[in-house]
């Protein structure tokens, strides 16, 4: 599939996380490819690649010393062959076209494998969140939506929060879209329970990487109970992660933050769980006030010159990347293998580099792919969609029974996929080419738009 990978390259050089996403799809769907001449006809992989639109907008604001900021925003709408765009905003230092561009790709098949009615988009800014007042937030929020609002709607782009974006800013990002459009519709997801969110959001994504974990080793006629899990992060995803696997009798012994991270060998326990989220959501501190707080626990720094993250190099049965991508290299998937790691959920987005998924592979680890493993979050954002259309909202019991189904269907899907195409147990083949073929059939169905 090099051609293609050439042509990407070629056309945008600098975009180096965008290249790895499409080169890991281009890879696991050459069967299919080679099975369906007509998809090459079509030139399927040529039209895949290219977003549908992407809009890239000046975001100027004040900051609380009267200075005036400006930061760049973006949205790219990938595809829309099942629904209207769907995926998450980033807003992040480190954001730029080329990262939005992998996410926005991956995004388009995540939401393919759900089983519900959404096509791919993601968007955000190079805007950093920490260290600012609220009312620089909200007033950035403000003039983020007082652009990107013309280009979204329920029906056309229904955005949703990723790193840097959560409550606190899904709320003014709305406020603003409902004061311009005069409208209260559900265009953003993630929203606040009082005004038109679902129970089971926020958890979401953590609580179904942790669901897709639980199917992965029950095919090894084994259970999450009493392993010891190494969860990278501290965020959203993190948080949740921890949540269920408490809850599923797991023992978790580190988070991190891009500061560094905390080993606590005696286990994170609901209270000290509490102590993050109020630490993380409410005052935005580092981690290392954990092991300030708690004696029991070690706090180790990152120190960028290391060829490996320390985090990764602990005795445990299970990993959970939730933190972001490319967070584990060569060195660090070869120290989970020797600790005895059997197997990696990913919450994050691409979370191991390309020499690390194929160390995975390679020792025959249950590894899931973050498009897999992580798609509980967009899944409950798509029954928020289908909750507000019906304007009533469903109980958490039913919330969270959909989304375990959802994540079943998921896993089984890609387990038969993997299958189908001589490659059983490969999760990353089975995830890429379900949702390939779902995507592409359907804009084969919607003829050359
Ligand atoms: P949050 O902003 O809530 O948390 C992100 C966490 O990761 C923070 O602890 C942050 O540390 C850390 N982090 C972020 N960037 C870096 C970096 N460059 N180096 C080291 N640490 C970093 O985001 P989420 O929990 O929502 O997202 C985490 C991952 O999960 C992302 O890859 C996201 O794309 C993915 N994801 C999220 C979904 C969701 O529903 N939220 C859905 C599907 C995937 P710090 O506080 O220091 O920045």
């Amino acid at each position: 599939m090099s051609d293609i990978l050439d042509v990407v390259k070629n056309r945008d050089p600098q975009e180096n996380e965008f290249h790895q996403a499409v080169s890991e799809v281009m890879e696991s769907v050459k069967p299919v490819l080679e099975q369906n001449p007509i998809y090459r006809q079509s030139k399927i992989p040529q039209r895949l690649v290219e977003a549908e639109r992407i809009i890239i907008f000046r975001v100027p604001w004040m900051d609380d010393q009267g200075e005036i900021q400006v930061n760049r925003g973006f949205r790219v709408e990938m595809n829309s062959a099942l629904g209207p765009y769907k995926g998450g905003l980033r807003f992040h230092p480190s954001v730029n076209l080329g990262i939005l561009k992998f996410l926005a790709f991956e995004q388009v098949f995540k939401n393919a494998l759900t089983t519900l009615p959404m096509g791919g988009g993601k968007g955000g800014s190079d805007f950093d969140p920490k260290g600012k007042s609220d009312n620089e937030v909200m007033r950035f929020c403000h003039g983020f939506m007082s652009e990107l609002f013309r280009h979204i709607g329920p029906d056309t782009d229904v955005p949703a929060g990723d790193i840097g974006v959560g409550a606190r800013e899904i709320g003014y990002l709305f406020g603003m879209y409902k004061k311009l459009r005069n409208e209260f519709t559900g265009v953003l997801t993630g929203k606040g329970l009082n005004w038109g969110g679902s129970l089971i959001r926020p958890e979401a994504t953590g609580y179904g990487s942790v669901y897709f974990a639980a199917e992965m080793i029950a095919t090894r006629d084994d259970d999450l109970k009493g392993k010891t899990c190494l969860v990278s992060g501290a965020g959203n995803v993190a948080q949740f992660t921890t949540e269920k696997l408490i809850e599923l009798g797991a023992k978790v012994v580190t988070l991190s933050d891009s500061s560094g991270y905390i080993y606590d060998e005696s286990g994170i326990d609901p209270k000290k769980l509490e102590f993050v989220k109020m630490l993380k959501n409410v005052r935005r501190g580092r981690i290392k006030e954990y092991a300030d707080k708690y004696s029991e626990a070690v706090h180790t720094p990152v120190d960028p010159a290391l060829d490996h993250n320390p985090l990764w190099d602990h005795k445990a049965a299970c990993a959970f990347p939730s933190a972001t991508q490319n967070e584990i290299n060569a060195k660090d998937a070869q120290n989970l293998v020797n600790n005895g790691v059997v197997l990696v959920s990913e919450g994050a987005n691409m979370p191991t580099e390309p020499d690390g998924v194929d160390i995975f592979l390679q020792e025959k680890l249950l590894y899931g792919p973050g498009k897999a493993a992580n798609a509980g979050g967009v899944s409950v954002s798509g029954l928020e969609m289908t909750q507000n259309s019906m304007r009533l909202g469903w109980t958490r019991e039913e919330v969270d029974n959909r989304l375990k189904m959802i994540m079943k269907s998921i896993h089984q899907t890609s387990l038969e996929a993997a299958e189908q195409y001589g490659t059983p147990g490969n999760y990353v083949n089975g995830a890429n080419i379900a949702g390939f073929v779902k995507v592409v059939d359907a804009m084969l169905d919607q003829g050359l738009v």
